[in-house]
C-alpha cells in the first residue's frame, strides 16, 4: 500500500518508509551519514506505538549518549498520542543499570551496588597492587584498569582471560584483576564496565532471557557500528526470542576501536540473522553536494567498508574553504572572525568547530574569549579548568606567591608523594606566625619529623621551590614551566601511567607550555600569565551559548550544523601522530574525518597552521595527508601548502614525505626541518620589535615607567564585569600583552589583562 500520505511518513522516501513499517524479523540499515538512519529509528518506533499498536513498554531503543537518548524520547513524543514513560530509550550503560536495580540479587553485588567512578577505581586498585606488592611504577592503577576494562568490554572475567596472559605483566595484571573484583564484591560495587558484564551474564541464563526477551518485542540500536563485544552480546541474548531487531549504522562512522568497539558487529549481522531484511538508504538530506563529495572520496581511500553511494538534492552548494594560516593562535582568530562575520548575517546561525583532540580548544577559546563570544564546550572541560592543568598552575602560584596555602595543598600530592592527611597537618602546623607552608615543611624535615617516603618525596618538593626562583630569572616564563613540568615528576607520572588517558593528559600539559612560551613572545612575566589564566578560567565571565559548539569530533557523532569548521588539518594532529602508525589506526583516523565533514549542512571550512607551537617549541607542520584526499572540484580554491600543490592527483605523491613511516627519518623530513629553521629565522625577523623588552631575565621596570600607547591613562575610572568598579593606577605591556592595575574598591588592587578583563570605561 502507498503510505506516503500517512503523517508518520511525511517526507519520507520510499526505502524509508519501507524500514518503518518492516513488521517483523531483524532488519539492517546500513547507511552513509546524514540518510536518516536516526530519523527511522524515530519513526518507526511511532509507528510500532501507534499503527501496530504495540505497548510502548515493550519496545528498547538503545542509543549511544544520554543526549541522543533524550531527543529521541522527545521527538517519538511529539508523533505519537500516547504517554511513553514506559518506552525504553536509554544508553547502554543507564539501561543495564536499571536492568540490575531490579535483578541484581543474581549478581555478587546485589541490586543496591553503588556505581565507582574513576577515582572510586584508582584507589581500590592502589590497594589491590600494594596488597600484591606489585610496585605502582611498572603497575601503574590506571594503566592496570585499562587492560581490566579491555578484558570487561569482551566479557572475560580473570579466569576466563588465563588464555590472553601470556606474559608476566598481564599474569600479575590477571591476579590484581581478581582481588579488584573481589575488592568490588566486599564494597558492593560495580564500575561502569560492571554494569554491562553483569548484565551480560545474568542474560545469559534461559530464565531471565525468556523473561526479557518476551517482554522487550522490539529492539532498535542506533550506531551499531560502535558496539563492543559486551553491547553486541547482550542485544543477540534479547532479540534471540523474537528477532525483532532493527540496527542502524555506518561502517565509516565505526569511531570508537580504541575502546572496544568491534566494527564486525555491523559487518556479520546478516550471518548472525541470515533472514535479516537489509535496506540501504542513500539519500542525504543533510549536506550539499560538495560536502557528500568531499566526504565520500575521503573515505574511498579506506579499505575496510562495504562501500556506498550518497547523494543529495541540496544542490551543489558552497565550495569548500581551505585556510592555511602562519601559525596556531592566528587560526583560532582566523575561525573567530569568520564566524563574527556569520553571526554579522545570520545571528542564529549554529556553528560548530571541531577538532581532534581537546587540547587543541585552548587557542580557540582564547581567541573567543578575546573577542568576548559565547561558546559551549560540547562533552569537555574547559582547557583552564582541565585537572591537570590546575594542577600545574597551582606549581607556579606557589612559585609565584609562598603564601598561597590552597595551591600548596593541591600541588603537594600531585603527582602522588605518599603525603597523607596527617602529614599534611603536620606541615600546616609547623607553619610559623606569618611565615609560608614550605618554611614549615623546611622546619619538619630539619627536625627529623618526617621519615621513610615522605621524607625523600617532601625533601625533594622542597628543593623544587629552592630552585625555582633561579630557574624563573634564568629560564623565563616558558623554560620554567618547563623545568617544573619535569622536576616535578608530574609528567613523569603521566608517562608511567600509559593509558590513553594519560596521554591526553600530557598533551594539555604540552599546550599549557606552548601558552606559556606564546605568551613569553609578548613580554608577558608570570605573575601576569597567571592573572590571565585566573581570568579565562573565570566562568562567569563568558556566557554558555548554544549556538556556537566547540568540540572533538567523537562528540560530534550524530549532530548536524549548517556551519562547521574542522581545524588543525595537519599530520600529527588530524591524523593524530600515533593513530597513523598502523594501517587500522589511520583507518580509523580517516573515519573520524569523514565523520567531521558529514557534520555540515551548508559550510565546510577546514583550516591549518603552518607553524605550531609543540611543548613550547615552534614547529613546522606538514599538511593532512587527508587534504590531498578532497577532490578539487569541491574546492573553493587548489589547496596550496607554500609553493606545493595539495591536491588529489597532483603535487606531493604518495611515497614522498606523508608516507615514511614512523621513526626513520626520510630526506622529505630532512628538508621540511631545514625549511622549519628558515621559517623561523624569517619570522623572527619580521616580528616587530617590542618595545617593552622581551625577556624575563632584564630587570622589570615600573609599570608607570612604561605607559602603553593606546592605553587608558591613570586615574580612568573603569568597570570589570568581576570586580565591579575601581580606578586604573597603572599599566603596563601593550598589544595582547596590555596589563592594567586597577584598584577595585572592594576588591583591592588587581592587575588585570586588558585582552581577557573585559574593562570598561566607566
Ligand atoms: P548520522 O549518520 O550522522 O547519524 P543519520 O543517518 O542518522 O545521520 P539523521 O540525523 O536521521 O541521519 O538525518 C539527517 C537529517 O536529514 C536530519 O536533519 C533529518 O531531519 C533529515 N531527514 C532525514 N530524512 C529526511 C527526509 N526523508 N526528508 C527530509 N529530511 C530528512
Ligand atoms: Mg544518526
Amino acid at each position: 500500500p502507498d503510505l506516503s500520505d500517512h503523517p508518520l511518513m511525511k517526507h519520507l522516501n520510499a526505502p524509508q518508509r519501507e524500514a518503518v513499517c518492516h513488521a517483523h524479523g531483524p532488519l539492517l540499515i546500513l547507511a552513509g551519514a546524514g540518510s536518516g538512519k536516526t530519523t527511522v529509528i524515530t519513526r518507526r518506533i511511532a509507528w510500532l506505538i501507534e499503527e501496530e499498536g504495540v505497548h510502548p513498554g515493550s519496545i528498547l531503543a538503545m542509543t549511544f549518549t544520554n543526549k541522543a537518548a533524550e531527543e529521541m524520547r522527545d521527538r517519538v513524543q511529539r508523533l505519537v498520542s500516547v504517554p511513553l514513560e514506559q518506552l525504553w530509550v536509554s544508553t547502554f550503560h543507564s539501561f543495564c543499570t536499571r536492568i540490575l536495580r531490579r535483578e541484581g540479587d543474581r549478581t555478587p553485588v546485589g541490586r543496591d551496588f553503588v556505581i565507582f567512578d574513576p577515582s572510586d577505581q584508582k584507589s581500590l586498585m592502589k590497594q589491590v597492587l600494594a596488597e600484591l606488592h606489585l610496585p605502582e611504577k611498572q603497575f601503574h592503577p590506571r594503566k592496570v584498569l585499562e587492560v581490566i576494562s579491555d578484558f570487561k568490554n569482551r566479557c572475560l572475567l580473570p579466569e576466563e582471560a588465563r588464555e590472553e596472559a601470556l606474559d608476566p605483566w598481564t599474569r600479575k595484571v590477571l591476579e590484581a584483576y581478581d582481588l579488584y573484583q573481589k575488592g568490588l564484591r566486599s564494597h558492593r560495587a560495580c564500575d561502569f564496565d560492571d554494569l554491562l558484564l553483569y548484565t551480560e551474564r545474568l542474560f545469559r541464563e534461559p530464565a531471565l532471557q525468556t523473561a526479557y526477551g518476551d517482554r522487550f518485542k522490539f529492539i532498535l540500536v542506533d550506531e551499531y557500528q560502535d558496539t563492543n563485544r559486551a553491547q553486541y552480546l547482550l542485544v543477540q541474548h534479547l532479540a534471540r526470542r523474537h528477532h525483532n531487531l532493527c540496527v542502524v549504522g555506518d561502517e565509516d562512522q565505526s569511531i570508537y576501536g580504541w575502546r572496544g568497539a568491534d566494527i564486525r558487529n555491523i559487518l556479520d549481522f546478516q550471518r548472525d540473522f541470515p533472514e535479516a531484511v537489509q535496506i540501504k538508504l542513500e539519500q542525504n538530506y543533510r549536506s550539499t553536494q560538495r560536502i557528500l563529495d568531499a566526504a565520500s572520496s575521503v573515505i574511498a581511500n579506506n579499505s575496510q567498508r562495504l562501500g556506498k553511494t550518497l547523494w543529495s538534492d541540496l544542490g551543489h552548494g558552497e565550495s569548500i574553504v581551505f585556510k592555511l594560516t602562519d601559525e596556531g593562535r592566528l587560526e583560532a582568530e582566523w575561525v573567530v572572525q569568520r564566524i563574527l562575520e556569520l553571526r554579522a548575517t545570520d545571528a542564529e546561525a549554529k556553528v560548530a568547530v571541531l577538532y581532534r583532540a581537546n587540547w587543541q580548544s585552548r587557542q580557540l577559546e582564547e581567541a573567543l574569549r578575546a573577542r568576548n563570544l559565547p561558546y559551549r564546550l560540547v562533552g569537555g572541560v574547559k582547557f583552564y579548568e582541565r585537572q591537570e592543568v590546575k594542577d600545574l598552575i597551582s606549581y607556579l602560584r606557589l612559585v609565584s606567591n609562598p603564601f598561597d596555602l590552597v595551591s600548596f595543598r593541591r600541588c603537594v600530592n600531585a603527582p602522588s608523594r605518599g603525603v597523607g592527611p596527617t602529614t599534611l597537618a603536620k606541615i600546616e602546623g609547623a607553619i610559623p606566625e606569618g611565615g609560608t607552608a614550605l618554611e614549615g615543611l623546611a622546619d619538619l624535615l630539619r627536625r627529623g619529623e618526617l621519615k621513610g617516603r615522605a621524607q625523600r618525596e617532601m625533601g625533594r618538593f622542597l628543593e623544587l621551590f629552592r630552585r625555582a626562583a633561579g630557574e624563573r630569572e634564568a629560564q623565563g616564563l616558558a623554560g620554567l614551566v618547563r623545568w617544573v613540568l619535569q622536576e616535578s615528576g608530574y609528567l613523569q607520572s603521566l608517562e608511567d601511567e600509559g593509558t590513553l588517558e594519560a596521554e591526553g593528559r600530557i598533551r594539555n600539559l604540552e599546550e599549557f607550555l606552548s601558552a606559556a612560551a606564546e605568551a613569553e613572545s609578548l613580554g608577558v612575566r608570570l605573575s601576569e600569565f597567571l592573572d590571565r589564566i585566573t581570568l579565562a578560567a573565570d566562568a562567569d565571565q563568558v556566557e554558555e551559548s548554544a549556538h556556537l559548539s566547540l568540540m572533538t569530533i567523537h562528540c560530534a557523532k550524530g549532530l548536524e550544523f549548517p556551519y562547521v569548521f574542522v581545524v588543525g588539518m595537519e599530520e600529527d594532529v588530524f591524523p593524530n601522530r600515533n593513530a597513523r602508525e598502523t594501517p587500522e589506526g589511520l583507518e580509523e583516523e580517516r573515519r573520524l574525518f569523514y565523520v567531521a565533514i558529514t557534520r555540515a549542512q551548508r559550510r565546510l571550512t577546514l583550516t591549518a597552521a603552518r607553524r605550531r607551537r609543540i611543548m613550547g617549541t615552534e614547529m613546522l607542520g606538514m599538511p593532512s595527508r587527508f587534504l590531498r584526499e578532497i577532490p578539487a572540484e569541491a574546492l573553493q580554491a587548489p589547496i596550496r601548502w607554500g609553493t606545493e600543490l595539495y591536491q588529489a592527483g597532483e603535487g606531493v605523491r604518495p611515497g614522498s614525505s606523508f608516507t615514511r613511516g614512523a621513526g626513520g627519518a626520510s630526506v622529505a623530513t630532512e628538508l621540511q626541518r631545514i625549511r622549519g629553521f628558515f621559517d623561523r629565522v624569517r619570522a623572527q625577523a619580521e616580528e616587530p620589535a617590542d618595545p617593552s623588552g622581551h625577556r624575563d631575565e632584564q630587570p622589570e621596570p615600573e609599570p608607570e615607567s612604561r605607559p602603553a600607547a593606546g592605553a587608558w591613562p591613570g586615574g580612568t575610572r573603569v568597570r570589570s564585569p568581576r570586580f565591579g568598579r575601581g580606578i586604573i593606577v597603572a599599566s603596563s605591556g601593550s598589544g595582547d600583552g596590555l596589563t592594567y592595575t586597577v584598584r577595585f574598591a572592594e576588591a583591592g588592587e588587581k592587575r588585570i589583562v586588558a585582552r581577557f578583563g573585559m574593562l570598561e570605561k566607566e
